[in-house]
Order: C-alpha cells, then structure tokens, then sequence
C-alpha cells in the first residue's frame, strides 16, 4: 500500500505556486512514495479542434493522462490530469474526434509538461545521451540516454538567414581520416550549415543553392577555392588573416632552426643569483691563499674543496668567467622547477626526499639521481633559458609592444645575430603591420613578396609562392574586414560536444547540436 499524505491547501495558493495549473480544475494533491501528485480535470466548455482549430463541446470520452512535470521543493511533480476526447463538428475537417490540450499543461503525444520539455530539451543539447540522462536524474526525472537522443532529435533545426560573408572552414570527424565542414556567418559568428564532408561538389552544390552569398573566408585549402569558383566564379574569396599568419610562423620556425649556429650563443645572461657569488667568493679565496704561495692541496685542504675544483678555479684568471650560462638539455625536472624554486626559497636545506615525493605527486616521472643532479647543477635558481629555435621564432614573432624589457633586448641581439636574422626579424614585423586591413596594403604586399625574394630565406620564399598561388584572395584577406577567426572557436565547440558523447556521436547527432548549441537557450 502506498504511503499517501493528504495536502490540504487552498487553490489560490496552488496556483500562486504552480500557475500551470490555472485553466484547470485541482482536485487534490497528496504525496504518493515522494512523488508530488496533483489529481485535476479539465473544465467543461468548448475545446478547439486541433485539426481545424473549430471549438466543439460534443464530448467523445473521458480520460487521464500523467504528465511530468518540474519537481516542486526537491520532490518530482506528476499531474493526473482527466481530459477528453471531442468530436469535430466541422465536415471538411479530416478528424472525426479529438484529444482536448491545456496550454502550457500538455501537447500531443508528450508526457512532460512544456516547462519540463525545455529543460530536458536544454540538457540534451549541452550534454547529449548518457551525461544528460545522469545530471536530469539530479533534477529528479528518469529517461534513459536513448530518449534523450530522440528528445535532441525531436528539437527543430535553427533557420539562420543566410549571410552575405560565409566563413568555410573544416573539422576533423575522425582525425586524418574523416573531416567535415563548418558554415558560419563570418559576421556574427552565427553558424549556418554542417556539411558531411569537405568534397568540393558538396560545397559547390550548397553555395549554388543558396545565392545569397557574396564574400567566402576560407583558409588556403585549394579544395574549397575552386568549390567556390566552380559555384559562382563572381563570390569574393578571402583568404583568412590569421591562418596566413600561421604559415608565416611556420615558415620562421624553419628560418630560425637553420640559422641556430647564429644565434645559439645569445641566451640571457646567468642570474646574478646564489651560485654566481659563490663562485666569484670561491674564485677569490682560492686565488688569495694562491697568491700568499699555498699549494693547490694546501687550498683543497683549508677551503674543504676537492682538488679538481681547486684546479678549476685556479685556471681562470677572472672569476666573471666561470660565471656563464651553462648550456643544459631539457630534462624532466624542468616542468617542476617552480615548485622547486619556491620550496627552496622557503626551507634552502629542504631533504631531496621530501620534494621528490612532492613532484612526483605532480607528476614527475624522472629519477631521484636526476633530481639530485639537477639540484647540484644549480639549475633550480638559476635561470639559465637554454634557446630553442622555438622560442627564438616566438620571440621574433611576438608583437614588440608585448615584450618585457629583457625580451625586447633578446630580441634585438637575435635580430642583429646574422644578416639573414636581421631581414628575417624585419620581414616578420613587415607581414604583421599587413594584418590591419586597409586598401594599401595590396601594394605593400608586392613589396613584401619582393623583399623575400631579395633575402636569402628559402623558407619564407616559399611561403611567398603559396601566397602568389593564392594572389588574389590573399589581397582581399588584406584589404578587407574579413576573417575566419569565428570558425576557431566554433571548433573548441565541436572538439567538446566530440568528447562528450566519446567521439561516436553519428555525424546527423553531432550536426544537429552544433547548429542547436549557437542559440542561446531562452
Ligand atoms: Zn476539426
Ligand atoms: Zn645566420
């Protein structure tokens, strides 16, 4: 037997709380097992035919439907609600008789109330099958993960006009096998259209279709130029700003590693930090007891320093150059000299067991010996920022006005390593003052192009010929507002809504959440 617990309340008060229930008559409500249940009927009168929208009051029958409802006070909400079924006094009309629906209560065929379907309409869109079936289970309402697809399903798909400027980019279905395409309004970021793939009569045939489209930013993919030629050869192509840049970048990187031997020697100077005045201390004590006629052993034994370290010392005729930065390799304590740093700042005699068990917590998978040495070398307070061609090219990429004052100096000595590096630095400064688009910029292009081709780059000289490949969409990346910088975090998005349902959402699923998940829920 069901534990019930009769409510006694006032309907005013009812519907003050629940003002769904206003166009109904409340019968009762009780508590049935934890469950809110509220017994009602609908009231006498005339019902429009949901056929021909003929009001009629010629009753057919009777009977009860459960709709779900949003749980009220941490309790779900179930309405037994007594409707009934009409006849449709209209002879054109094709229905014979009719089920009465209460707005806002019930709709056909749905068990959920309209407020109750917004909800599991919104959770299917953000988290999909299993994950929205587990947060709508918090929220009081069992459905499986298979409903909630048929729910996701079910929601109609956004008609966004079409804009005059259509950003065209790609994403990965299944990386380096599968890929699909992505239409946005280049303009607002709105996204348009998914295709299933990124074939050029796919392209082509949906631009064809929808002529509105004046002006396509797309990346260098030669597929999609000729998609957009082949549909409408009139369509202003643009090239986008930022991916030309990214081809900039790549093509330094290259530039920068094959001129390594130039620069390598340019790291920043040794921190003048404990282990330099040691050393320069050191290098004074030795050469005193040197200077006041002891032996090397004799200041081996005084200064409690190995020989081969007091032969060291007494090599150099200037402490300033033992002081250099050591050239280490990248070593799996790096990530964690922070932590190291700090901890030594705070207790400088903390035990070698004690920090190695804390990185390790952190993630470290290197050695104890390593750690030791590392210790030893002096490397956690020294800050000895060994270049990379990577970090050279980052630095060189980077806009001046960004840099601090020890990398603007970094930068400027790099720029001055080799007369390839000088034109490298400029060319790259040059290519960033294009990206602002205005209409002189076609002819600073040209001059671009021509000063590469003067400079001894092959690497960039290549890049150049891309760009003459690409001519006339590159100048309108240039000169014109456009760019595809939207598509990049439409593609965050869609790597998301990918992991979320693992990577084996079907491409119909994932299209349709991607083109869902751009409006904003109401
Ligand atoms: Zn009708
Ligand atoms: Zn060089």
């Amino acid at each position: 037997m069901p534990v019930r617990t009769l409510v006694p309340c006032d309907v005013q008060t009812l519907i003050l709380l629940l003002p769904q229930l206003a166009a109904v008559d409340v019968e009762l409500v009780v508590v049935e097992d934890g469950v809110v249940v509220v017994t009602a009927a609908t009231r006498d009168g005339p019902a429009a035919c949901t056929g021909c929208g003929q009001p009629s009051q010629w009753v057919h029958s009777a009977y009860v439907r459960h709709v779900a409802d949003e749980a009220v006070g941490g309790r779900p909400l179930r309405i037994d609600l007594q409707v009934r079924r009409l006849y449709c006094q209209n002879p054109a009309c094709p229905k014979t008789t009719f089920a009465e629906q209460v707005s806002g209560l019930t709709r056909r065929y749905q068990r959920r109330t309209a407020a109750l379907q917004r909800v599991v309409d919104a959770v299917a869109v953000t988290l999909a099958g299993s994950a929205g079936a587990r947060l709508l289970l918090i929220l009081h309402q069992a459905l499986s993960w298979a409903t909630m697809l048929n729910c996701l399903m079910r929601i109609p798909e956004p008609r966004p006009a079409i804009p005059r400027v259509l950003g065209l980019d790609e994403f990965a279905l299944l990386k380096g096998h599968r890929y699909a395409t992505i239409m946005i309004d280049a303009q607002s970021g709105q996204r348009i259209d998914v295709l299933p793939d990124r074939r050029m009569d796919t392209v082509t045939a949906w631009l064809r279709q929808h002529p509105q489209v004046r002006v396509v930013c797309r990346d260098g993919a030669a597929g999609y130029a000729q998609a957009v030629t082949d549909a409408d050869p009139t369509i202003l192509q643009c090239a986008d700003r930022w991916h030309l840049w990214h081809l900039l970048a790549e093509a330094v990187r290259k530039e920068v590693a094959a001129h390594a031997a130039c620069w390598a020697g340019l790291g920043p100077p040794i921190r003048e930090g404990r282990r330099a005045s040691t050393t320069r201390e050191r290098w004074k004590q030795v050469h005193e007891l040197l200077d006041h006629g002891a032996g090397l052993l004799e200041c081996s034994r005084r200064l409690n320093l190995g020989l081969n370290t007091v032969k060291r010392y007494a090599r150099h005729d200037e402490p300033d150059k033992m002081v250099t930065a050591p050239q280490y390799r990248p070593t799996l304590v790096d990530p964690y000299r922070e932590h190291l740093r700090a901890r030594r700042a705070q207790d400088p005699a903390a035990p070698l067991a004690a920090l190695l068990r804390e990185i390790k917590e952190q993630g470290y998978t290197g050695s104890a010996n390593l750690l030791a040495r590392y210790i030893c070398q002096g490397r956690v307070e020294a800050d000895h920022a060994t270049l990379s061609a990577k970090s050279v090219a980052r630095l060189l990429l980077t806009n001046p006005d960004h840099l601090r004052k020890d990398q603007c100096d970094l930068h400027d000595k790099l720029a001055d390593a080799c007369s390839e590096m000088t034109a490298l630095a400029e060319l790259v400064a040059a290519f960033a003052n294009l990206l602002t688009p205005e209409a002189s910029n076609t002819v600073k292009l040209s001059d671009w192009i021509n000063r590469v081709r003067a400079a001894d780059l092959p690497f960039l000289n290549s890049f150049t010929t891309g760009l003459q490949r690409d001519r006339a969409a590159v100048e309108a990346a240039f000169t014109m507002p456009y760019h595809n910088g939207r598509t990049e975090g439409v593609n965050g998005l869609i790597k998301l809504l990918k992991r979320q349902t693992y990577g084996r959402a079907s491409f119909p699923l994932l299209r349709h959440r991607i083109l869902l998940s751009s409006s904003n829920p109401q």
